[in-house]
């Protein structure tokens, strides 16, 4: 008979309740003793692992549960610790490993960063700290453990050495094989001891199979994993790729693995092309990632079990495993308790639970074949039906916009030198304007009423008129400062794409939909379950209340298409070139009605769009052609004299400045202070023609800046643009920042800047 196994990558270490975020912070607070803290982590991590053996999954992953991110756990497994912290060799206590995450008071955090095209931020091992060795054999631990105690045969995870070099720094790329090379015995001994210990399968994982390769990358992969291999023969290594297709396929699937994972989901339908046209050697297994690691929507079984057929004419039924296309941890936890949600809407959900039990339907499917599991395709089958059947999800008006989007102009009236011309006219601004990037202090007072007016006990007019009074306390304030365009404040915002869907149609909300963002920061992207549409002006009333109180120009500030796009749970019934238009068309709305009511400049904010760049340089362009017709569609429709402003976080601008210039926005600011001057040098080479405001503080630490430092970095932009085009202004918005720190920082910004224009 033959046995269809089911797998699984990875489960959401937060838990159902976020109880491993409250556990983690109580601790950092002091207000949870070591031992209490780690006997609740592990109660926390067990009952993770019985819920996937509860719900029928034949390879449980074990080791892929962490304290604060997979990345740095590798990283400390090879004692790689700089001498920032204390350390003297050894396993890591949990001290440094925290210490290493979250900075100290003398010693700054390592440095932190997207993994691939996701939300989730991980630690950045750095290799020129110390010599790796391997001081401790975590997923060997964990196997232990799972089988002591839950008698559970456990799947260790670990991440490839090929990708954890790539993802660190500290090393010249030109000696990326001989750094690999340092860290594969330490590898081969993980595996041996596994081995030894009789573990018979390991996940090893190695994303970056899935992005753009050399030549000489695919052959380290192959000196590497035959290494792995003559070191322990005997263990089954499952070479786990996910986020797209298998790169170099004909390649990589003849390595001597016993097994490759395939991502079936996000690879835009290559990999069964690539299974269908070279084959899959006879020896192998095939993970096939088959359920939808990364996003929210119930599967829809009758075609996943079609997809499963296809691949089961080529792989013998007996090598197929079945499993999500990713680890988990992207999605939320269980659907269960989302009691107000709109039952068609839940019903078309699924979450990390839920995929468990997809993935178990599916394998059986396979064994047994589909009429074992007629009734579940059934019910998957009505239930995303009856949501795209649903009034909620259709707008027929919307659908007939975008199939007519050509009628929309998305190119500004005048090029930008005329616009600038009308603009100056308008403004009157001096050289080197100071401005903002949007938001100031979120006090806990300020969150604190947002909570009680949420909860019902602030009327709406109460709440409104808080708010108005904060927006009239930083108006002044920014006068006392000497700024030259203001800024509302943002004080009505939760969260940049939180406040939007809010008032968009085609948004959800869920009430326990958290993922980890990064350590023990959670986020609760809204779901677009809908067609997206304006349906009443969102930031009117405070913006023009801010105008009323000053004659200093405010900026409108709205978050952008492919920011909202990329932060969000985006249905996937729709392509998301059309997703993102729809919300670009409602934004343009917003931009028109802040126009029409006498704000003349709006700062449409993209911190996202690098972040949603595909693994793949190929598809590069098509990405950044969409984002950038959307922002444009958003911003065109306006008068010369509207000063369209652009903001992102990020400072890696080289290989996306032809996008960043398409935007075409009169001002972009950005994140420029933690670039050691990257940026700079990215415009000595690459004419930017627009203007321009490079952050000349670091916003992300309470320090204030000294007048020198400000100046310095003013002084260097200076020495590539045009003074005329240039404009000052801190990294990011500020409502991180206390009150105090941000008025001090802001006050040596203005000065500094009053000093650079008698200079020139
Ligand atoms: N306008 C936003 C703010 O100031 C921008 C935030 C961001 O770039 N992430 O908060
Ligand atoms: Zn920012």
């Amino acid at each position: 008979m033959t046995t269809v196994k089911s797998s699984n990558l990875g489960y959401p270490r937060i838990g159902e309740n976020r109880e491993w975020k409250k556990a983690l912070e109580q601790f950092w607070a002091g207000t949870l003793e070591k031992e209490v803290f780690s006997k609740r982590m592990e109660e926390i991590y067990l009952s993770h692992l019985q819920k996937q053996k509860d719900e029928g999954i034949d390879l449980i992953p074990v080791g892929d549960f962490s304290l604060y991110d997979h990345v740095l756990d590798t990283a400390v497994m090879f004692g790689l610790v700089s001498n920032r912290f204390e350390y003297s060799g050894g396993k890591v206590p949990l001290e440094t490993y925290f210490e290493i995450a979250r900075g100290t008071k003398g010693a700054v955090a390592a440095e932190m960063t997207k993994w691939f095209n996701t939300n989730y931020h991980y630690i950045v091992p750095e290799l020129d700290v110390a010599v790796p060795t391997l001081v401790e054999n975590r997923p060997l631990h964990f196997y232990k453990e799972a089988k002591r105690k839950l008698n559970i045969e456990g799947k260790p995870v670990i991440l490839g050495p090929v990708t954890f070099v790539k993802l660190s720094k500290g090393y010249k790329k030109s000696e990326f094989r001989k750094v690999v090379e340092q860290f594969v015995p330490l590898y081969a001994r993980i595996l041996c001891e596994l081995q030894t210990e009789g573990v018979e399968w390991v996940q090893v994982d190695e994303p970056i199979l899935s992005t753009t390769l050399s030549k000489e990358e695919v052959a380290l992969f192959t000196d590497v994993y035959q290494t792995l291999h003559e070191a322990a023969p005997d263990i089954k290594v499952i070479l786990q790729t996910y986020f797209d297709s298998l790169e170099h396929y004909e390649d990589i699937v003849k390595l001597p693995v016993q097994g490759i994972g395939l991502d079936f989901v996000h690879d835009r339908g290559q990999n069964l092309t690539a299974l269908k046209s070279s084959g899959f050697p006879q020896d192998k297994v095939l993970a096939a990632g088959i359920i939808d690691g990364r996003n929210i929507w119930r599967a829809n079984l009758e075609e996943k079990s079609l997809t499963l057929t296809a691949i089961a004419e080529i792989v013998s039924k007996d090598r197929i495993i079945v499993q999500p296309s990713s680890s988990l941890l992207h999605v939320p936890v269980t659907v269960k308790n989302e009691e107000k949600l709109d039952g068609t809407l839940k019903d078309a959900l699924s979450f990390a639970n839920e995929k468990l039990q997809e993935v178990v339907t599916l394998t059986k499917g396979l064994q047994d074949g589909v009429k074992a599991i007629e009734e579940e395709m059934k019910s998957s089958t009505i239930a995303i039906q009856k949501l795209n059947q649903s009034p909620l999800r259709n707008n027929i008006q919307v659908q007939e916009t975008i199939q007519n989007l050509a009628e929309y102009k998305a190119k500004r009236e005048s090029p930008y030198e005329i616009r600038k011309g009308s603009q100056g006219k308008a403004f009157q601004l001096p050289l080197l304007p100071t401005t903002t990037i949007g938001s100031f202090p979120q006090t806990s007072e300020v969150r604190k009423t947002r909570l009680t007016w949420r909860k019902g006990e602030l009327t709406d007019e109460q709440y409104r008129v808080y708010i108005k009074a904060e927006i009239k306390k930083w108006i002044n304030i920014q006068e006392e400062i000497g700024l030259d365009v203001f800024v509302h404040g943002e004080f009505e915002r939760t969260d940049m794409v939180e406040y939007f869907g809010e008032k968009l149609a085609g948004f959800q909300f869920t009430k326990f939909g958290w993922v980890q963002s990064y350590g023990s920061r959670c986020v609760k992207p809204p779901i677009i379950f809908g067609d997206v549409s304006f349906k009443k002006p969102m930031t009117i009333e405070e913006t023009v209340y801010a105008q009323s109180l000053t004659d200093k120009p405010v900026k409108g500030m709205l978050t952008g298409p492919i920011t909202i796009l990329n932060w969000s749970f985006a249905r996937d019934d729709l392509s998301r070139s059309a997703i993102v238009n729809q919300i670009a068309l409602a934004l343009r709305k917003e931009v028109e009605a802040l126009e029409e009511n006498g704000i003349h400049m709006v700062q449409v904010d993209e911190p996202a769009l690098r972040e949603g760049l595909p693994l793949k340089r190929e598809q590069w362009s098509s990405y950044l052609n969409t984002a950038v017709y959307a922002f444009k569609l958003t911003t065109s429709s306006v008068q010369d004299d509207m000063q369209i402003h652009t903001h992102m976080c990020y400072s890696d601008f080289e290989d996306i400045i032809d996008a960043i210039k398409a935007l075409d926005a009169d001002v972009i600011s950005i994140e420029t202070s933690r670039s050691h001057g990257e940026l700079i040098h990215a415009f000595e080479q690459n004419t930017y023609d627009n203007s321009i405001g490079l952050g000349v503080y670091d916003i992300h630490s309470p320090r204030v800046p000294e007048l020198e430092e400000v100046t310095r970095n003013i002084d260097r932009a200076l020495q590539v643009l045009d003074p005329k085009l240039f404009w000052i202004n801190p990294d990011c918005g500020l409502k991180t920042r206390g009150i105090e720190e941000t008025i001090a920082s802001l006050k040596v910004m203005v000065e500094a800047a009053e000093l650079a224009r008698e200079r020139l």
